[in-house]
């Protein structure tokens, strides 16, 4: 094995190259942790096209975390009252087998679910995909894209047609005006925002806009700050195209020939005049004029988002309402502009194309559309009809489905739900009822271990090989550069070997995960998201490879060409023709009232990652962000009598939390943030999610992982 392995960062969708290797032989022994263990070297890869050599805090400590606390054999227990006793992968393994048989005979299919993660690998996804809605027949294999990325996943579908970000990073640098809403890039998504900040800072006639009710780092930044009401996004959104129509300022050409549904937009729109708009908003008509003259007036609008607009009830509507802006001015198909979405995790672009929700098949395919499953049917050999045509259960019904007894497996991998779900004490409370979990996790302990009754050692990046999709969709190889520990297995290899043990073997006959990513592509072809040129060998080969790459030669671009999608103007619709999808504001899903009188927001950090199952492991981190806290305005403090550091019992009408206040202007009144990264092993009663609740988009199921209503209490 070489020395330098160039691979891509696990944690943020940014996805930034990195090259890793050993200690030098001479420091093997100087060079280790506090806890003795050999630390690896990482630095950004400069020939990586996505970031050029560039990473921030959790790229560069990495791999202080692979060694510490792993799960390193199978254990398991009948009872959750009982302690874990150690036991062999052929015990584990043929348990799960058994059970999933059982079930399937008693209940059916649709009481087995897998909840997974956009920490997947492609491979990873790809044959739990094959499992579970192709053997199995059950389409109840969701993953925690459903509380990151679903609302864009959706938006896309139903604005352009299609899943798939059009834009590309380089369109940081061609842009006249970025406008960034429901997103604090700035610590979540630091080398984009390098990149964009960079490219602000060099040319003043370039825009920076940014919504959000909190002052960020990134709100910092920016010519312009929005921090509008939480829950007005549809208002503000549409009250700039309101603006935009009154002055005329539209591309009709493009609204004629490339889109439908316009009229009924303006319709919409023709309610949020800036009076409306500045009210609702919290925001002076002046700000909102200047923000639609940026739209107006610049010829290159990019815009971006994450969980701000993703994390909601109406977060689908709020999606199509941002990609409206760009079809009444066109802005979207050349450099420089388009809608944006920042993608969560490392690889849930690639769980996407691989269908990694419970609605989606392979290569943006989808679960309802017959012809999508005949010919995934007919792909894997399958009999007519054996991929049923009923999405299934999405994260939060996976949890509700076993509050009522329909789910009787429960399998959950490389994701810690007992801290990421909304409404903590209702999902740790359903998690308990499982007749039974099975846990696949690098770490222990997790909170989620708690509630598992096999817990199944899962090799972790860097010690498995496989792909992984960026936010601009590019592919990048990331090569196993050491074995795994004790007797973790790679998460494809144990989805393979329990649907060999299900007695299909000719189905899971992979000897490498080339084998499997090389299957996986045959399903994108002449998709949105074609792969077909891509393989193992040529990304090993060759370096990262941007979708679309289609395997005709003719076709097949050089290793680094830049790609946006609907350059032509031709969208993934069946007429080719974008949509309008226009939608009235609703507002938050539980605003604030008498009772409950302030709006919790959450977010996160920029040190930490989700649920701190690695960052938790690295002392850097740890040292940058040591406790949670709750930020609240000066004046609501004085308010309660409180002061810095004071401890405020934050409740909502699930559950209560305490911590530290932060006070800083940086929160608007009325308003307090808190981050998600602490579950009950990392601090005590300073859980987020304890207090949100999981109402729901209609159309993408993500809940409104973004706000409650809560009251203060100084303890
Ligand atoms: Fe990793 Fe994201 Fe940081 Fe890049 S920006 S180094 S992908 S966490």
């Amino acid at each position: 094995m070489s020395d330098l392995i160039k691979t891509l960062c696990p944690y943020c969708g940014v996805g930034c190259g990195l090259e890793v290797s050993p200690p030098a032989q001479a420091n093997r022994e100087t060079n280790r942790d506090s806890k003795g263990n050999p630390v690896w070297k990482v630095r950004g890869d400069r020939a990586h096209p996505s970031s050029q050599g560039m990473v921030c805090v959790k790229g560069a400590t990495v791999t202080e975390s692979i060694s510490k606390d792993r799960l390193m054999y199978p254990m398991m227990r009948d009872s959750l009252d009982e302690p874990f006793r150690r036991a062999s992968w052929d015990e584990a393994l043929n348990a799960i087998a058994s059970r999933i048989k059982t079930v399937r005979d008693t209940s059916g299919a649709d009481a087995i679910c897998l909840y997974g993660s956009g920490q997947f690998l492609t491979e990873d996804y790809y044959l739990a995909q094959k499992l579970f809605k192709g053997i199995l027949g059950t389409n109840n294999f969701d993953t925690n894209s459903r509380l990151c990325m679903s609302s864009a996943t959706a938006g896309y579908y139903y604005s352009l047609g299609s899943d798939g970000p059009p834009c590309c990073y380089e369109d940081l640098e061609l842009t006249d005006c970025a406008f960034i809403i429901g997103s604090n890039a700035a610590e979540c998504h630091p080398i984009i925002f390098n990149r964009l900040r960079k490219h602000h800072k060099q040319n003043k006639n370039v825009k920076m806009i940014v919504v959000d009710p909190r002052r960020t780092t990134t709100a910092e930044a920016a010519d312009l700050h929005l921090a509008i009401r939480p829950g007005t996004d549809i208002d503000l959104l549409n009250g700039i195209g309101y603006l935009l129509l009154r002055w005329n300022r539209l591309n009709i050409e493009f609204i004629d020939e490339c889109t439908t549904g316009f009229p009924s937009y303006t319709e919409v729109i023709q309610h949020y005049p800036p009076e409306v708009v500045s009210e609702r908003c919290g925001i002076s008509i002046h700000d909102l004029i200047t923000a639609a003259k940026a739209w107006a007036e610049s010829k290159r609008v990019l815009s971006m988002w994450t969980m701000g607009l993703n994390q909601s009830s109406e977060g689908t509507a709020k999606v199509c309402s941002l990609i409206n802006l760009h079809l009444m001015t066109g802005q979207i198909g050349f450099p420089g502009s388009g809608p944006f979405s920042l993608t969560g995790q490392p690889n849930a672009m690639g769980g996407r194309e691989v269908g990694g929700l419970a609605h989606l098949l392979p290569g943006y395919r989808l679960v309802k559309n017959e012809q999508h499953r005949t010919e995934v049917e007919q792909f894997w050999g399958l009999q007519p009809g054996q991929i049923s045509p009923v999405p299934g259960r999405s994260a939060w019904e996976i949890i509700t489905g076993l509050e009522i007894g329909e789910v009787e497996f429960l399998w959950i991998a490389a994701t810690n739900p007992a801290v990421s779900m909304p409404d903590l004490e209702r999902t740790k409370a359903a998690l308990k009822t499982s007749p039974f979990t099975v846990y696949q996790d690098a770490y222990y302990p997790t909170e989620t271990a708690e509630f598992a009754h096999v817990l199944l050692p899962a090799a972790q990046w860097g010690e498995k090989t496989g792909t992984m999709t960026n936010s601009e969709r590019v592919v990048t190889l990331c090569p196993a550069f050491r074995p795994p520990v004790g007797q973790a297995r790679a998460d494809w290899e144990i989805f393979a070997e329990v649907g060999r043990r299900l007695g299909f073997a000719e189905q899971f006959a992979f000897t490498s995960s080339a084998e499997v990513y090389a299957e996986f592509v045959q399903l994108t072809r002449d998709r949105v998201c074609e792969q077909t040129g891509i393989s193992h060998a040529r990304l090993a080969a060759q370096g990262p490879i941007q979708w679309p790459e289609p395997d005709k030669k003719e076709l097949q671009s050089l290793p680094k060409a830049v790609k946006r999608l609907y350059t032509n103007f031709r969208f993934s619709t069946p007429d080719g023709r974008a949509r309008f999808v226009a939608h009235h504001s609703r507002g938050l899903a539980e605003p604030p009232d008498p009772d409950y009188p302030f709006v919790l927001t959450t977010g996160r950090l920029y040190g930490h990652w989700h649920t701190q199952t690695r960052t938790g492991r690295i002392e850097k981190i740890c040292q940058m962000h040591p406790n949670p806290f709750i930020e609240i305005h000066p004046r609501d403090a004085t308010k309660l009598g409180i002061q810095e550091n004071d401890l405020l019992e934050v409740r909502s009408r699930r559950g209560t939390s305490r911590f530290p206040a932060k006070v800083t202007k940086t929160i608007s009144p009325g308003t307090v943030f808190v981050p998600i990264h602490w579950g009950f092993l990392w601090a005590d009663k300073a859980e987020a999610n304890a207090l949100t609740h999981p109402v729901s988009c209609p159309q993408s199921l993500q809940p409104e992982l973004k706000a409650c209503a809560v009251q203060l209490v100084p303890v």
